[in-house]
């Protein structure tokens, strides 16, 4: 399977993946198919958003972190983290993205993020690569 790691900064953060994995697409050589792109991890997601201003990406963590506070005195996982897992939880875990003429069909606006919510981390993302002219894994 292939994949790469992500070493996170800091709690939260929006780290754009996206020339990373267009390169696993490209190096999968397939032409026509699909891009599995998956987080296995409980407390950092993935989501697909504008990647062309930065300010998008800090809106979407402040509003997050404004719908779900660090602390709350209903939280019952005893780890602390509870905020990270249900803000993991609102992006899921993982992303498909199709793939045409060898390269994934993105808007002209979007990039694939790793959500972390609970770093600084190394984190796993699996990419999984689906398709005609190409090898899967
Ligand atoms: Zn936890």
């Amino acid at each position: 399977m292939a994949g790469f790691s992500v070493k996170t900064t800091r709690r939260c953060e929006l780290v754009d993946i996206t020339d990373r994995v267009a390169s696993l697409v490209e190096t999968s050589g397939a032409t026509d198919g699909v891009a599995h792109v998956y987080v296995p991890h409980t407390t950092c997601g993935i989501t697909i958003n504008e990647s062309a201003d930065p300010s998008v990406a800090a809106d979407i963590l402040m509003y997050l972190d404004e719908l779900v506070p660090r602390d709350h005195p209903k939280y019952r996982h005893a780890e602390g983290n509870s905020d990270a897992h249900i803000k993991a939880s609102f992006l899921g875990s993982s992303v498909t993205v199709f793939i045409e003429a060898g390269r994934m069909l993105l808007g002209t606006w979007q990039g694939l993020f790793l959500g972390e919510f609970d770093g600084p981390r190394t984190r796993r993302v699996i990419v999984r690569v689906e398709g005609a002219g190409g090898q899967e894994g």
